[in-house]
């Protein structure tokens, strides 16, 4: 029935009348007020005039599958969207659903996520409705050992869905957090369940700010979309856009299986080169100066006594020596 109103709104340029529309629908006008009231409390813009009716004025920022879905009508991800309203991590009921039917490209989405999961048991901080809490369900046929080269991509197709989107100079932090500035405005956790030689599933879990105006005081180094480039931004938009640079890298990934294809575009976007770093490994950190990124996606850092050493995402946390970048 909203469903039903909401889309008569978008057919018509001009108001509607609440009795045209009754009439189309065979309900009474109460009950297509009611449903402009609802779409107007999930953040449509619905102008109400008397004798004229209603217009839609402008879309709200909807996540949930009805909307979503239709995104991904010319997609292979994104063919089932499984929205709920709050869950405790997208990750966790991602992995649910992929250890049962949950089939490759299936989206995890939640307006709210009560305890997000950051890497190596932190938590990322994720207020309702304000940002991307969403994870995507991938069965590729590769080796578990190059599961963390997906998450490094994962992070680069963000990164360049941000930039299309709102033209933001957004950056990489090795391995697959999004910065612009100095600020972190995304991060990423891939979790996985594999066998030797093959991998079960994996679960891309992602976390765009995306409208906060401020910030838990535990996250200094954290910004949104919105504070960096001065005005709101769809989720939905921005989702899309992901879904659509990620296949496109997906395919061909797993097509070739040769990471380094996409090596120098991903260097070309990564803050973390060329510096002093701070190396965080449990409760022990280590300084050095960050010269590379290998074929295999790990950072090549030279240490203080000049060797060279391999650092493997999913292990440490790297920062700026005079800050978080
Ligand atoms: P890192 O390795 O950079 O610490 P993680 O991938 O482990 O990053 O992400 C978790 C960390 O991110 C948390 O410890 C916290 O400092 C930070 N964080 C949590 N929520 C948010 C958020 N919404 N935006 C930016 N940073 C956040």
């Amino acid at each position: 029935m909203k469903t039903t109103v909401l889309n008569l709104l978008r057919e018509n340029s001009e108001h509607i009348s609440g009795e045209e529309i009754s009439k189309i629908i065979g309900v009474t006008r109460a009950a297509v007020w009611k449903s402009v009231k609802k779409l107007q409390e999930e953040g449509y813009v619905i102008e109400s005039k008397t004798k004229l009716g209603y217009k839609l004025i402008e879309e709200a920022d909807v996540v949930t599958s009805d909307v979503l879905r239709p995104l991904f009508e010319n997609n292979n991800l994104g063919q089932v969207v499984h929205y709920e309203q709050k869950v405790d991590s997208t990750n966790e009921v991602a992995k649910k659903l992929a250890r049962n039917e949950g089939i490759e490209g299936t989206i995890v989405i939640a307006d709210i996520q009560e305890s997000g999961k950051g890497r190596l048991g932190r938590t990322w901080i994720s207020p309702p409705k304000t940002g991307i809490w969403m994870s995507i369900i991938l069965k590729p046929e590769i080796r578990p050992q190059y599961a963390s080269q997906l998450t490094l991509l994962g992070g680069m197709c963000m990164c360049m869905a941000i930039r299309n989107i709102t033209k933001l100079d957004a950056q990489i932090k090795w391995p697959n957090d999004i910065v612009i500035g100095n600020k972190k405005v995304c991060g990423i956790l891939t979790e996985m369940s594999a066998e030797m030689e093959r991998i079960n599933y994996i679960v891309l879990g992602i976390g765009v700010n995306v409208n906060q105006n401020e910030f838990d005081s535990s996250i200094p180094h954290a910004s949104s979309l919105k504070v960096e480039g001065g005005m709101e931004y769809k989720r939905s938009e921005i989702i899309k856009e992901f879904i659509d640079v990620f296949e496109e890298v997906y395919e061909k990934y797993k097509k070739d299986q040769d990471f380094t294809k996409f090596l120098p575009l991903y260097k070309s976007m990564c803050i973390t080169l060329d510096k002093e770093v701070k190396i965080i490994e449990g409760n022990k950190e280590s300084v050095g100066y960050s010269k590379d990124i290998s074929k295999d996606g790990d950072l090549i850092v030279t240490t203080e006594n000049g060797e060279d050493k391999s650092i493997l995402s999913g292990e440490v946390s790297v920062r700026g020596l005079y800050g978080y970048i």
